[in-house]
């Protein structure tokens, strides 16, 4: 049998840049600054000139990222907060940990964003913020959202976790996603955009007075040392992961670019496949893929899942429940009749930047073997 196919190769990654690599992590080790060194704030600055936003605030994580986000902006006991119902646990984690309201709503049919319209239906009196959540590489419809928040006086976090480097066009400019609403976070967890070799994230804003209080808050509520002004948390970018992410930096628009080429592939081969549903760009959308998800029109998604298991190739369910069916959440009671049918149906395929184009190509004929097999 052939070499297995991963859903993302880090070792692979790394052996690519071995050698400088190697020479920036022991130049830190060799410097003794681990915490705050002057590579942080060099990547801060290099974030922020990249994606054309004012600020860049690094801290420990992504989750780390959307707390402080929440609070910065004072969201906390008896807020409500509308997040999607298909996302990543770390968004209601964070709305319940301050005391605040999660508000589920439904995402749209076709490309796994939060619907724009169900938001509307879901604001209160008590509604503080929308977050939605850029998912697998593109986002949702943010000039609706931003109309729609400055209507009601809220805010727009973006969890950017797995869309840095993606673009949307708002009301004819483009812009990178996560630094379009009040705040936007984002995560370098190894197998996103752009990672590291452990944890990291950080928070985007253009305003500074903004800004200054969620260096505040990430830093202890601390406004110089031994000050607390409020209760922060201690959240930080090592050096270490710093000094690989200036230098990795450079290098996400050319990860970027072969995802969007394999995705193509995937694209073409499957097409013929009527049982799949596959992604697609949105309109007006720069796609990063950070993930390849398909839809499966019949029951046969769990089988598929197998076929690509015995022969060598991984694939994942992202995400097999609603928010609101894990036992943590059930509290909050909802129904999002978009959210259930694609969790039912959702498949995605490996999708990285040191994958082969012959690769891919094997993975459809599988997926195409086996389809042709059941017809
Ligand atoms: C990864 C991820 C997070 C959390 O990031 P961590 O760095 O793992 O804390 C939050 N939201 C989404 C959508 C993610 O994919």
């Amino acid at each position: 049998m052939s070499k297995s196919i991963k859903m993302i190769d880090l070792q692979a990654e790394y052996q690519h840049f071995q050698p400088q690599l190697e020479k920036k992590i022991i130049n830190v080790l060799a410097e003794g600054k681990y915490i705050k060194g002057k590579e942080v704030q060099e990547f801060e600055n290099q974030l922020a000139e990249y994606l054309k936003v004012k600020q860049v605030i690094s801290c420990g994580n992504g989750t780390d990222a959307l707390q402080i986000a929440l609070m910065a902006l004072g969201i906390g006991i008896g807020d409500e907060v509308i997040i999607p119902a298909f996302a990543y646990v770390a968004v209601i984690e964070v709305i319940c940990l301050l005391g605040a309201i999660p508000v589920m709503v439904d995402i749209e049919p076709d490309h796994f964003q939060i619907d724009f319209n169900a938001i509307e239906k879901a604001i209160t009196p008590k509604t503080k913020a929308i977050i939605p959540v850029h998912l697998f590489g593109q986002c949702g419809a943010m000039a609706e959202i931003l109309t729609l928040a400055k209507k009601h006086h809220l805010f727009v976090i973006e969890d950017n976790a797995q869309a840095l480097g993606s673009k949307v066009k708002t009301s004819q400019k483009e812009m990178f996603t996560g630094t379009i609403g009040d705040i936007g976070c984002t995560s370098f967890f190894p197998t996103k955009n752009l990672a590291c070799f452990g944890d990291g994230g950080a928070l985007m804003c253009n305003d500074e007075t903004l800004a200054q209080k969620i260096r505040m808050v990430a830093n202890h509520g601390q406004v110089q040392k031994y000050e607390h002004e409020c209760v922060g948390v201690n959240s930080r970018l090592d050096t270490l992961q710093a000094a690989i992410l200036n230098f990795k930096l450079p290098y996400l628009e050319e990860s970027i670019n072969k995802k969007r080429i394999l995705a193509e592939i995937y694209r073409q081969e499957l097409k013929s496949v009527s049982k799949i549903k596959l992604p697609e760009e949105k309109r007006d959308n720069w796609h990063t893929w950070h993930q390849f998800t398909l839809q499966i029109k019949d029951n046969s998604r769990d089988h598929l899942k197998k076929h690509l298991a015995q022969n060598g190739v991984d694939s994942m369910i992202y995400y097999p429940k609603a928010l609101y069916q894990q036992k943590a959440y059930t509290d909050f009671k909802v129904f999002c009749q978009n959210t259930e049918r694609i969790c039912d149906s959702v498949l995605s395929l490996p999708i990285h930047v040191r994958l082969e184009k012959e690769e891919v190509l094997s993975i459809c004929n599988l997926i195409k073997e086996f389809y042709d097999a059941r017809a």
